[in-house]
């Protein structure tokens, strides 16, 4: 699609980023916590300056293609989240805060039912992804207005083999494993059917792609980079902190 079709397709289309921040595991930071960062979830620790989920939203709010944002936190922290992170930062396109589910799936359905009827398009992201880069939403969400279901992934570094027992079963072929980020980005009706189905089937997916995928609807991939690590770990936190870091010296949006 050109620039100017995508132009005329910018107006016309509702997107809503679903910024999904309702975990509540904390173990893993232990140590985090030792150093005063705080016995918090992870998506409310500090990075460099500001909580993770300010610096997510924050991505969203520059992607010129998001109109609105749907944030999605644990019930305990929903004063919090709108004090402390949305009021304070002056977040314009966040609209509505919802309470999460027990699992991320949960919380997505949630996120997806708190959207308008008027939605055209969704960019379902985790909120412990706080390096996505604005440009990257865009590109997706341009390209969705085509293909309907469109997924970050990144090629793989690593030989990947499948283990049972102890033992290899067999080495999987490198060049056709990507790794999955998010932001995954839907036709707002194809994913809500997506969902509606795929609790009805009791059926589970460690992502919103698989979801579609077993509808029998293609799933297009676009290139992500190896920054927009999900921080689940203390190293992914350090990680995280290093990537700020070399980004604040290039002089690049933190
Ligand atoms: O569970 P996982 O590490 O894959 O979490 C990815 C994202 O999903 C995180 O931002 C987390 O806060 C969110 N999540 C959620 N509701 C849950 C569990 C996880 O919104 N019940």
């Amino acid at each position: 699609m050109d620039s100017s079709n995508s132009k005329e397709v910018e107006v016309i289309l509702k997107v809503v980023g679903i910024i999904v921040a309702g975990g509540v595991g904390k173990r893993v930071f232990g140590d985090l916590a030792a150093e005063g960062k705080g016995d918090l979830p992870k998506q409310f620790l500090t990075l460099g300056e500001k909580p993770v989920l300010t610096h997510t939203i924050d991505k969203f709010e520059k992607c010129e293609l998001i109109d609105e944002i749907i944030l999605v936190v644990p019930e305990d922290y929903m004063g919090y989240c709108s004090q402390t992170i949305v009021d304070k930062h002056s977040f314009k396109k966040v609209k509505k805060i919802v309470c999460g589910g027990k699992e991320r799936q949960d919380s997505v359905y949630l996120g997806l039912k708190a959207c308008s009827n008027n939605t055209d398009i969704v960019a379902i992201h985790d909120g412990v992804r706080p390096l996505i880069a604005p440009e990257k939403i865009s590109d997706l969400i341009k390209s969705c207005y085509q293909k309907k279901a469109v997924i970050l992934a990144i090629p793989v570094k690593d030989t990947i083999k499948r283990v049972e027992g102890g033992s290899v079963i067999t080495t999987l072929d490198r060049e056709k494993l990507w790794l999955i980020q998010t932001p995954q980005v839907f036709q707002y009706k194809l994913i809500l059917d997506a969902y509606e189905k795929a609790n009805e089937d009791g059926f589970s997916g460690t992502d919103d792609s698989v979801l579609v995928e077993r509808l029998g609807h293609e799933v297009a991939i676009i290139e992500g980079e190896y920054e927009n690590i999900k921080i689940t770990t203390a190293e992914d936190f350090a990680m995280a902190e290093a990537f700020l870091e070399k980004k604040k010296k290039r002089g690049a949006n933190s």
